[in-house]
């Protein structure tokens, strides 16, 4: 169900659409496959595509692969695994590599228009002479080169004769512009690295102010959306549209990136984390890239809801990081089984309860869905709960176990604390209960009350489960502020405990949701889980800490 909220980039489109400038919205995504996506690149996905879908129009996959040193077929292939997976088939997908020979021959014709020239000048030498914001630039010495010399150095380039930052392609626009990026910008550079995708072809690699126009021409792309810190660059956008001769008159808006609090946004440091194994790999669950949320088991339902109602616009702003939280709890309420897991056991002994004998109980597979059904749980003598379920020596308004306490054991019994067993340390390593038979769940035994209601799993067919629970990859903003990126690092992202869960769960696959009484939703972890020992990512607990 498409929601056709409005934004501001939806009004420009419909009022093209009707005034006939436009006849059709052509839109695209243009990732750089320089590392996975992220739930930033997420809300660029959802514009372009819901876009385009709403009128009919047209997206494109564009991959914008103009630096090859950083840029990887890995990446190529992960981003169109997550954008498939967020629910979005592209019309076309094209590479800015396949525009490499037409991006060549028309910086050829800005050449051969007194538009573009090579320079000779070091990047520092070309940082100096750039001027600031208040003060003009100086022109290049080699601004005046002449036509013929200037194609002949091109070509050379193109052919490696020069070395890396020997030589540049400039625009001629503007040395005094008060718009920096007018100042002779560069078109072309020289690299003497291997693509992807073209090899060794290439010893010159367009930038992106120049190659991304001009891509968006060549595929008629009618509204070019992107994030907001390319508002300075539209002039130039524009005048490479213009000076190049292109026939399409594709047009830039821009929006707000999307920021999430306590997450790290940003290719860079996200590869960093990789490289420097503090995460496991791209799709660590503590990513914020859509891979880690994937495996983390959130659903493209609640991230696409997520990118609706946060909405497009203009405004810079951060989003609180349980919004996203929000939406994962809404779509998984009623889709995702309600079981019961033990995180951190304590073994149960119920003396009065037959010794060999196991009966089977039902239970409701959620409460708030009832068409999802019941299932079998078998309950004997011996059972798991939850360490913190009991207390020796409980505060006031402890309402669980601790000794001669009687509580509900969910879809069971009640069952009385007679005795902890401690072993040499005094930990409590077992508890002895009685249950009473009479107050089995489901007969409507109302002849006294119990406070807590605690969950648990029989012990003898109780399948062996990993639980690994999150926290945010870095400390939070007060916490680590002024610290280097790799210093503010939370050292407790990541917490595994062992445990048990109800002996259906042996068929979990990966991928698989549920939500566990009390603990909240998780996901099967599809690498780590093997038969005979599932592991289960956290996605979020029950209720965010704020609104307990
Ligand atoms: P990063 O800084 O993380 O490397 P990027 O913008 O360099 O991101 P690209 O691969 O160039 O990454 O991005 C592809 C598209 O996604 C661009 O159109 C970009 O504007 C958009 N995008 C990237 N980050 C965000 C974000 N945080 N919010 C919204 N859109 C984003
Ligand atoms: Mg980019
Ligand atoms: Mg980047």
């Amino acid at each position: 169900n498409k929601a056709s909220s409005s934004n501001f980039i939806k009004n420009i489109v419909s009022d093209d659409l009707q005034s006939g400038k436009v006849s059709e919205v052509v839109t695209r995504f243009p990732p750089e496959p320089n590392g996975y996506l992220h739930i930033g690149h997420a809300k660029s996905i959802c514009l372009n595509f819901e876009l385009a879908d709403e009128f009919n129009g047209k997206t494109n996959l564009r991959f914008d692969d103009t630096n090859p040193a950083k840029e990887d077929t890995e990446y190529v292939e992960s981003i169109q695994e997550d954008v498939r997976w967020l629910g979005f088939e592209w019309d076309d997908l094209r590479f800015a590599s396949d525009y490499f020979e037409e991006l060549y021959d028309r910086a050829v014709l800005l050449i051969k228009k007194g538009k573009a020239f090579v320079c000779d000048l070091s990047a520092e030498q070309m940082r100096e002479m750039r001027g600031t914001l208040t003060q003009p630039g100086q022109n290049s010495p080699y601004r005046d080169r002449g036509v013929e010399e200037n194609l002949d150095l091109f070509a050379r380039m193109r052919a490696g004769e020069f070395k890396d930052g020997e030589r540049i392609l400039r625009a001629k626009i503007d040395m005094a512009s008060p718009n920096i990026n007018l100042r002779d910008p560069a078109l072309y550079r020289i690299a003497h690295a291997h693509h992807h995708r073209t090899g060794d072809a290439w010893r010159i690699y367009p930038m992106y102010d120049y190659a991304h126009p001009i891509s968006d021409a060549i595929e008629g792309v009618t509204h070019s959306v992107c994030t907001l810190e390319f508002e300075a660059h539209r002039p130039l956008y524009d005048w490479v549209i213009e000076e190049c001769e292109m026939e399409a008159k594709p047009r830039q808006y821009e929006f707000a990136r999307l920021n999430v609090t306590n997450t790290i946004m940003s290719k860079r440091y996200l590869k960093m984390l990789v490289d420097q194994g503090v995460v496991e790999s791209w799709d660590d669950p503590r990513m914020p890239t859509i891979s880690g949320l994937r495996r983390k088991g959130y659903t493209p339902e609640a991230l696409r809801a997520f990118c609706r109602e946060i909405g497009v616009a203009r405004a810079y702003s951060v989003v609180d990081e349980r919004m996203l939280e929000f939406f994962i709890r809404e779509d998984l309420k009623l889709k995702a089984p309600r079981t019961m897991a033990v995180l951190q056991p304590l073994k149960v002994v119920i003396t009065n309860y037959p010794e060999g004998q196991v009966e089977l109980l039902e239970a409701e597979n959620n409460a708030e869905n009832e068409a999802m059904g019941t299932r079998q749980i078998p309950f004997s003598r011996e059972i798991y709960i939850e360490q913190d379920d009991f207390m020796e020596n409980p505060p006031n308004k402890y309402f669980r176990l601790f000794p001669g306490n009687e509580v509900r054991l969910k879809n069971a019994y009640f069952i009385k604390c007679e005795e902890a067993i401690k072993d040499a340390d005094g930990n409590v390593v077992e508890l002895r209960c009685t249950y009473d038979p009479e107050t089995k769940s489901g007969t409507g035994f109302t002849g006294r009350k119990v406070k807590g209601t605690i969950h648990w799993v029989e012990a003898t067919r109780a399948v062996p489960a990993e639980f690994r629970l999150f926290e945010p990859l870095l400390l939070d903003e007060e916490e680590g502020a002024d610290k280097e990126f790799l210093e503010r690092i939370n050292p407790n992202s990541l917490t595994t405990l062992q445990g048990f869960v109800e002996p259906n769960m042996k068929e979990a696959q990966g991928q698989d949701k549920f939500q566990f009484f009390r603990h909240g939703y998780f996901n099967v972890d599809p690498k780590h889980t093997s038969a005979g020992r599932v592991v289960f990512n956290r996605i979020v607990s029950l209720k965010s800490s704020f609104d307990p």
